[in-house]
């Protein structure tokens, strides 16, 4: 269907008390109360959360309504604490996408940067996770750059972390983050050989059906966005 609207998919990370000013990459954490507030907010204005794979019939104009898509990058603990039970609470749903060597590990690939340890969901949480009717998604093994790793160690990343995820959630996972936002044609054509059907990276826009589905883009919440600043990203893009 032609000139269908586009839509917004709201990308988080963590969901936890934000780390005092002057803390590397700060604007990665948004507070629970804040989450709350803005998910609380989107459903007052009739909006539905939705996970990548039920969101993607809106984008394509297959189906109507005032839809928002909920991701989280990274698969942290956080997120299943904080997160759940308000998702669930307003019959929303989302998309986590999971680093699948660091299952009940940490984000050991921040370390450089000195960003706060922070615990990634184990194989039990991730179960919760997708019987809640949340969708599992993929973040490669390592959370790699995958342009700076060789084509045969991306595809590694890329289909591994799929199949890891498969076997833990007993689900189909047929949706992919592309860590740091980092691709490239070569990248995007492993990724749908790896048995992808949609892909976020973090460019700027809403997603409509004239984007490729293994390209779509998406609005970043920060931890300074409150209710009004995800609402607006929602409505405007
Ligand atoms: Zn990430």
């Amino acid at each position: 269907m032609r000139n269908c609207s586009p839509v917004t998919i709201l990308t988080y990370h963590s969901i936890a008390d934000v780390p005092p000013s002057g803390s590397p990459y700060r604007g990665l954490f948004v507070s629970p109360k804040n989450f709350q507030r803005q998910m609380k907010w989107l459903s007052r204005l009739g909006y539905i959360g939705l996970s990548l794979r039920e969101i993607h019939p809106y984008i394509l104009g297959q189906k109507r309504g005032k839809v928002v898509g909920i991701t989280f990058d990274d698969g942290f603990c956080n997120v299943h604490e904080n997160a759940l039970s308000v998702l669930r609470d307003l019959g929303f749903s989302s998309t986590c996408f999971f680093v699948s060597g660091q299952i009940g590990g940490f984000n050991k690939w921040d370390e450089p940067k000195g960003i706060p340890y922070t615990r990634c969901m184990s194989d039990e949480k991730i179960r919760e996770w997708a019987n809640a009717g949340n969708e599992i998604g993929a973040h490669t093994v390592d959370h790699v750059h995958l342009t700076e790793v060789g084509l045969s160690e991306a595809f590694d990343q890329i289909s591994n972390s799929r199949k890891r995820l498969e076997e833990i959630s007993n689900q189909r996972v047929t949706s992919f983050s592309y860590p740091y936002g980092d691709v490239s044609p070569d990248i995007r054509n492993i990724v749908e050989r790896s048995g992808f059907k949609l892909a976020v990276t973090l460019r700027k826009a809403q997603a409509s059906s004239r984007h490729d589905p293994l390209l779509l883009p998406r609005r970043n919440i920060r931890h300074s966005d409150g209710w009004i600043a995800a609402c607006r990203k929602t409505i405007f893009g």
